[in-house]
């Protein structure tokens, strides 16, 4: 079949196009037909000169009758033909495109498409799109139907693909079957092939509609498919260590519980007898804990680390970086202080194992670290439990080296993303989902203002107060670190000059540090270390304090560019402040003041729930980006869309039975193979 050929076979394609392709990871004739457009143009009217109204989105057809070059008044060159098609004629119209001169000759037949309009007496047309007809017959692909317009990445433009797809759809004639029938009958879907067809070159929208619906159905089946089918596997392993009921209620874990610095709130003891239920398990746990920013995560996990402890076992904490490995250190340090628990440090700069060579790690309870924690000459005698903080997928892929090391733990993974619960449901079936939807009591509300730029000299000035007055500690957050040459990037406000502008003229009587991406992991935790320590009133970062950090001093969050985070992205930045109990406040700082995206931000500022705010970005998204080609970090989705929970329900119920009925897939081999291409993209993105 066709479709499994390399792109590289694809007749009259260039090397040069050859190459972008690939780097959109684009390798085989399906790697393509896979690459969505994300909207269409339509241009299936076709009209004679002679009807043709001005403001009328059309394609008509014709002859060249003159071509010639031109200039404005202002200088730029244009490139202007006439255009018959024997009842009048149309003035075309291009910009600085002089190459079109030489490929569009005096008499060649051509077809545009685009909006009319009309110049003094005569109707004039700028193109959107053209093609030149060699031949009579010659189909259409660019003009004179419903266009599909592709998101154009690595130089490739939308022409390009939508040329080469074209080709590809022409000489395919079948698809290898994937769903079983009943499946697709029951679901009121059309054929695969019909479907492919329609979501490049639809004959009517209605189709198109009907395309998409498929194959995002498709696309969910084989997520919650692949989910289903994982924890089914899961399900028949044994965890490495037997834990006993015994301890999960005993004195020593109540008298912990008691001796916290605060109660648990009613969502931490909720989820942790969830983590009891499935530590007592044979099976090895697999929950995933997910609680907004500051709803106390870290304290749910010391405890499960303390019953693995009790069971004679050891657990490994992976955070993922040193920053807030460290962090984590300190806090499960602090809170196990009256205990005889020893904890390690394991990070590319602090190692626990003291020589070169392979090494067993014997005394430690709980190790907490960087990835360096699966440092291979590193293997650790009982591992009872692994938590992993903020790395959604890590999970799979760590499970398995993990194993490759002897053990099957129990795992629990943390993240303070906030995702939707049908997002969560489809995209991490394979995991046991319990939620923090409550925070701490006492804790203040941060206060979130969207700043008008006029108001930005009071802004810092009350800022200044709050420092002297208070002693009070500031981030300021900025997009990217250096200016970037791109025009339309010139606006953003780059942290390192952004860094000396607010030391040198905004605050020059404060203390102001410097932290971003590119810095040696060593300096960051030096800066970190030094904020920390109250020897910086300011520190002006990257997006990078976005995970995690945990300062109770720090009680303001500027950020610059806000319009250029995601809601999400912007709420974690938010909850860098509001720890302790202090007042906290959040600034939003933006060059571009334009109705939506004042409107998003005043929408931010007004809302508190992580989740309510996902919800409003999925939302948002919309019609005007119908293909999910937007990535949201968790949203890994080609082509379904996470808003669209009656088509998540169908595709989940479709996996479950089809799970249940067939058992296996040795019948199925190309849900097979896409079931595991899924995994394996799953692994990679980790
Ligand atoms: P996150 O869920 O974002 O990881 P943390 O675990 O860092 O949040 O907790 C945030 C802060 O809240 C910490 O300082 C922690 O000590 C505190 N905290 C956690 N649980 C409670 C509670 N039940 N009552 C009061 N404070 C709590
Ligand atoms: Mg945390």
């Amino acid at each position: 079949m066709i479709i499994s050929n390399p792109i590289e076979s694809l007749a009259k394609t260039s090397i040069l196009t050859v190459r972008k392709l690939k780097l959109l990871g684009i390798d085989t004739y399906w790697d393509l037909l896979n690459y969505f457009p994300f909207r269409y143009e339509n241009y299936s009217l076709i009209s004679t000169i002679e009807k043709v109204q001005p403001g009328e989105k059309v394609t008509v057809q014709g002859k060249i009758i003159e071509a010639k070059y031109a200039l404005t008044r202002k200088g730029t060159k244009i490139q202007k033909f006439i255009l018959s098609d024997g009842t009048g004629k149309i003035t075309l119209i291009w910009f600085n495109q002089p190459y079109l001169l030489r490929l569009i000759k005096k008499d060649s037949y051509l077809s545009v498409a685009g909006t009319v309009d009309k110049f003094g007496n005569s109707l004039i047309m700028e193109p959107n799109e053209y093609e030149i007809f060699k031949e009579k017959d010659q189909p259409m692909i660019h003009t004179g139907r419903i266009i599909p317009i592709y998101p154009e990445r690595a130089g490739l433009s939308s022409k390009t693909i939508r040329e080469k797809i074209y080709q590809i759809l022409n000489d395919l004639t079948d698809l290898p079957s994937f769903l079983p029938p009943e499946i697709v009958s029951y679901n009121n879907l059309i054929d695969e092939l019909t479907a492919y067809r329609n979501i490049h070159f639809p004959e009517n929208m209605n189709l198109a509609t009907k395309a998409r619906e498929r194959l995002a159905f498709d696309e969910l089946f084989t997520i919650q498919l692949s989910a289903r089918l994982l924890k089914k596997e899961w399900q028949k392993e044994v965890a490495g260590h037997q834990f006993s009921q015994e301890t999960m209620q005993g004195e020593d874990i109540n008298n912990f519980i008691k001796n916290l610095p605060f109660q648990l709130t009613e969502a931490q003891k909720r989820s942790l007898e969830e983590i009891k239920k499935d530590l007592v398990k044979p099976t090895p746990m697999n929950r995933f804990l997910q609680g907004d920013v500051g709803s106390g995560k870290t304290v749910v996990a010391a405890i499960a680390c303390f019953l693995t402890y009790l069971n004679g076992c050891q657990s490994l904490f992976m955070a993922p970086t040193e920053i807030l490995a460290n962090q984590h250190y300190q806090t499960i340090t602090n809170l196990l202080k009256k205990y005889p628990l020893k904890v390690g440090l394991q990070t590319k700069t602090v190692k626990i194992n003291k020589k070169k060579g392979k090494e067993i790690v014997k005394d430690y309870d709980i190790i907490i670290g960087t990835h360096a924690l699966l440092n291979e000459n590193l293997t650790f005698e009982k591992i009872g439990l692994v938590v992993i903080d903020e790395q959604h997928r890590f999970g799979v892929v760590q499970r398995s080296t993990l194993k490759e090391k002897g053990v099957n733990p129990h795992l629990l993974t943390m993240t303070a993303t906030p995702i939707p619960r049908t997002a969560a449901l489809t995209l991490y079936g394979e995991l046991d989902l319990s939620l923090l939807d409550e925070m701490p009591k006492g804790r203040l509300p941060i206060k979130t203002y969207f700043v008008p730029r006029e108001k930005r000299p009071a802004a810092y000035q009350w800022i200044k107060n709050k420092i002297i007055q208070e002693g009070v500690q500031v981030f300021i957050v900025c997009p990217l670190i250096e200016e970037s040459p791109v025009e339309t990037m010139k606006s953003v406000k780059a942290a390192k000059k952004e860094f000396e502008n607010l030391k040198l003229k905004v605050f020059p009587e404060f203390k102001v540090g410097l932290i971003h991406g590119k810095m040696k992991s060593k300096d960051k935790e030096k800066v970190m270390a030094a904020f920390k320590n109250k020897k910086y009133d300011i520190l002006v970062a990257t997006s990078l304090v976005e995970v995690g950090i945990d300062i109770a001093n720090a009680t303001i969050m500027l950020i610059e560019g806000a319009e250029r985070f995601g809601l999400a992205q912007l709420h974690q930045l938010r909850g860098r402040v509001g720890r302790g109990d202090k007042q906290s406040y959040c600034f939003l700082f933006t060059e571009k003041e334009d109705a939506a995206i004042v409107r998003r931000l005043e929408y931010f500022a007004k809302i508190a729930s992580g989740i309510k705010l996902a919800e409003y970005d999925l939302k948002a998204r919309g019609p005007g980006d119908i293909y999910g080609t937007k990535q949201h970090g968790y949203l890994d989705l080609k082509i379904a869309s996470l808003s669209d929970s009656d088509l998540i329900r169908k595709a989940r119920n479709a996996a479950l039975y089809f799970s249940n009925k067939y058992l296996d897939l040795e019948n199925f081999p190309e849900i097979k193979k896409r079931v595991s291409r899924y995994r394996q993209k799953q692994i990679a993105r980790d």
